[in-house]
Formats: C-alpha cells, structure tokens, sequence
C-alpha cells in the first residue's frame, strides 16, 4: 500500500519541509491557453480530476466577451499564432462553443478541443458549426476525444455502460468529416505502454481512423492522478539531478483561463492540473500571470517533474 502524503510536505511555497528551496518555473513563452468552457459535463465519470458532471458549475461558461481580452493579450505578445485548447466539463455543451471556436480561428490560432464525443457534440447544430468552421479553417481544428480505454469493458466502467459506442459513433462521425481527430487514453488499464498502444491501434484500424497510435500526441496515454501518495517535494536541485528543464513543464508555456461561479470576471490558472488551490491562480489578465510558479504541489511533482504529465499537445 502507498503511503500517504506527508503533512508537513508541501506547505511553504518558497522552502521545502527539509528547508531546501523549493524548484519554481519562469514562463518562457506561450505555447497553449487552455479555456475552461465551463464545468457541466453531460456525464459522471468516476475519476475526473476537475470535477465535472451534470450538476457541477464550478466554473460557469465562458463566453465570446470573456475570451475577446485574452485573444488581444495573445496578439499584443506579438509571438504569432499559438494553441488554443478548449476543455470542461464537455466543451460542446457551452451555448458559446461555435462562436468562441470562430473567434479563435479567426484569429488564426489552432483550436484543439477536448471532448467525449457523445451526445452534446452530436447535437445537430453543434456539427454543423463545426463542418462550418471547419471548411472554412482547414487544418486548423483538432479534436481530442476521451476514450478511457480501446475495450467497452474498460471505458464503460469509468464512463457508465454504453458509453463506448456512443464514443465511438461520434469518432466515427469526426472521421467521416475528416475532422482532425486525436484520442485521450489513461494509463490505468493496461499493463503497458506497448499493450495499450497495440489495443488501440486494432480500435483504430478497425474503424479506418486516420491516428497514428504509434504518435504520443495523437494518443496520449495519461497516468492515473491519484491525490493521497507521497510523492517528494521538489527542489532547485532537482532539475540537475534528474535531467528535467524547467522549460518543458506545462506552466513554462501554458495557462488555463476559468470563470468561477460567482466571480465578475475569469481568472487565469498555472496550468491545467491544479483548478482548484488558490495558489496557482495567477492573476485576471494574462499578463498578470506570467510570474514565476512555485512547485508547491504533490502534483508538480508527481505528474510533472517525475511523470512527464503534459495535458498539450
Ligand atoms: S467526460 Fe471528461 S469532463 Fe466529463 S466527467 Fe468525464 S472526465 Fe470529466
Ligand atoms: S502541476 Fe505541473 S504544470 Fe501545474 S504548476 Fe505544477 S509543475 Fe506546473
């Protein structure tokens, strides 16, 4: 059984329990600003990290307004066209969701969306925006689609029964489109990296997708994020000792705009994994929240430094 995380660990942002000084990350330069949609999913996973489900609005939607000044931040960085990622809850099922992807795109920037790819993306008038923008945008819009595992069995019991072949009509929508389609995979189920690349690769084949199992950004495997195991804390050390840079962390080049329930205005996180400790709230602009961020979660360290998480492309 792991243990779990001490209580001492993981308090002052600046000095670590062992008082070493605790490894922090400067922001280089923007690569993906994440938009958080809004928190409403139209299912309930049994693992979703942030939170999401029928009845969560932690995050309410974001709209066409609350996106307008970020995309204007984006501009005057005067570093051209970036990633942007929209993700939830389930992105399609903001009433904004066509209108925020045009502006985004016609700003020039790709769009890549996460999405379970059930119901709420079928929706008549969510495909047709999307063929629509599409067409009009070519190449510049990719979708990443949850699927937890390539077998029913494994999807289903995170998901809910059924889910799968939901899932996988909605796939097999985006790929009779032609839509740029990526998929999201986890870890947990499989005893490999090799056996869960090799199941999908026959899902794929299968269905004649055009994804490159072999290509982690085209699936990307993601480690089981489990809260209570010790992890240790990370110091300014670490980055020598075990070969990592700083750069290549994702709040060294990304940050995630959400709109709290209840607040006047969105506010901008570190970075996808930590929604909801104050600490990794950067600030309302953009520009406000490129200072340095100080490593001071189990998740930096686990997901991170140690275990290469990356939730971009
Ligand atoms: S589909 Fe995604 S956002 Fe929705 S509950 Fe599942 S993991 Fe969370
Ligand atoms: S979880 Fe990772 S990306 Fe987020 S602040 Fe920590 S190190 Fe940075």
């Amino acid at each position: 059984m792991n243990a779990l995380i001490d209580p001492s660990k993981f308090q002052d942002p600046f000095i670590t329990a062992k008082g070493e000084t605790r490894a922090s990350v400067a922001w280089d330069q923007l690569k993906t600003l994440w938009l958080n949609t809004g928190s409403l999913c139209n299912i309930t996973c049994a693992n979703c990290y942030i939170k999401s489900s029928p009845t969560a609005d932690h995050f309410v939607y974001l709209t066409t307004d609350d996106i307008t000044d970020y995309l204007d931040e984006i501009d005057a960085m005067d570093q051209g066209a970036v990633e942007i990622g929209m993700t939830g809850g389930e992105p399609c099922m903001n009433p904004h969701f066509a209108a925020m992807s045009e502006l985004v795109l016609a700003r020039g920037h790709d769009l890549l969306v996460l999405t379970n790819a059930m119901k709420p993306m079928m929706r008549r008038r969510v495909q047709d925006a999307i063929l629509d923008l599409n067409a009009r945008f070519p190449g510049k819009l990719t979708f990443r689609v949850s699927l937890d595992h390539f077998t029913a069995a494994g999807h289903d019991a995170e998901r809910g029964d059924g889910s799968f072949e939901i899932a996988l009509t909605g796939m097999d929508w985006l790929a009779e489109h032609n839509l740029s389609m990526h998929i999201a995979g986890r870890a947990m189920f499989s005893e490999s990296d090799m056996i869960a690349r090799d199941g999908y690769r026959a899902l794929i084949e299968k269905h004649g997708w055009d994804i490159d199992a072999s290509n982690p950004a085209a699936l990307m495997l993601f480690p089981e994020m489990d809260e209570q195991v010790d992890v240790p804390e990370i110091t300014t050390a670490c980055w020598d000792i075990l070969s990592v840079h700083p750069e290549s962390m994702m709040c060294a080049n990304s940050r995630m705009v959400v709109k709290r329930k209840g607040a006047d205005k969105p506010a901008v996180l570190s970075c996808t994994l930590l929604w909801d400790d104050p600490q990794f709230e950067m600030g309302q602009t953009l520009k406000e929240s490129l200072t340095p961020v100080q490593l001071n979660h189990p998740h930096c360290a686990k997901f991170c430094v140690l275990g290469g998480a990356s939730c971009s492309a």
